[in-house]
């Protein structure tokens, strides 16, 4: 047994109250009529399964229902991180240790809302 943090009920609360629902940050093609068939099935059915840092979206389906994100290592199964959907994790595969708070903020401006 190990405990999620829930970022909108903003407690740790037993995994069993949680679902994985796949990798997060996916972004849908903009026009979908005119995206090739190798775009939109990347975008279907394609997911990246790296060794290490990876983002997940999560739903805490118990709880509040909301889905969230969460960074875990895919080796150590260590959660380094969980947000809300619509903001930027801290933990990437290009900064482990924790993107400075400002370029964060910047990125995070840059790329908009992505779910
Ligand atoms: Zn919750």
């Amino acid at each position: 047994m190990f405990y999620i943090h829930c970022p909108y009920c903003g407690e740790h609360r037993e995994e069993e109250e949680f679902h994985p629902k796949g990798e997060a940050h996916l972004i849908r093609p903009a026009d979908p009529e005119n995206c090739s068939d190798e775009e939109w099935g990347d975008y279907l059915f394609f997911r990246d399964n790296p060794r290490g840092i990876h983002h997940e979206m999560w739903v805490h389906a118990v709880g509040c229902r909301k889905f969230f994100n969460i960074t875990r290592n895919t080796v150590t199964y260590e959660i380094l991180e969980t947000y809300k959907m619509g903001e930027q994790p801290t933990f990437t595969a290009e900064h482990p240790e924790g993107r400075p708070s400002a370029e964060a903020d910047q990125a995070s401006l840059r790329e908009g809302v992505r779910a």
